[in-house]
């Protein structure tokens, strides 16, 4: 049977998947233009300008709210 030459201890283990844990958080951190507006959103959001996602209105945006006379 093959074995692993040393164990990987606890510290090892913890640190290599810390680092995966890394790259998974900058990928959705990752900025992306959006497919709608064009505009810079994060991956795997919607997007908070137009409110789309994967090319369908997920989000109804709100209308301009006009400012009250003064
Ligand atoms: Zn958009």
């Amino acid at each position: 049977m093959a074995n692993p030459k040393k164990k990987i201890t606890h510290s090892r283990k913890g640190n290599r998947y810390s680092k995966v844990k890394m790259r998974f958080r900058n990928r959705q951190g990752e900025l992306i233009h959006c497919g709608h507006c064009n505009r810079l959103i994060r991956a795997h959001h919607v997007c908070p300008y137009c409110g789309y996602y994967d090319g369908k209105l997920v989000v109804k945006q709100e209308q301009k709210k006009e400012k009250p006379a003064a």
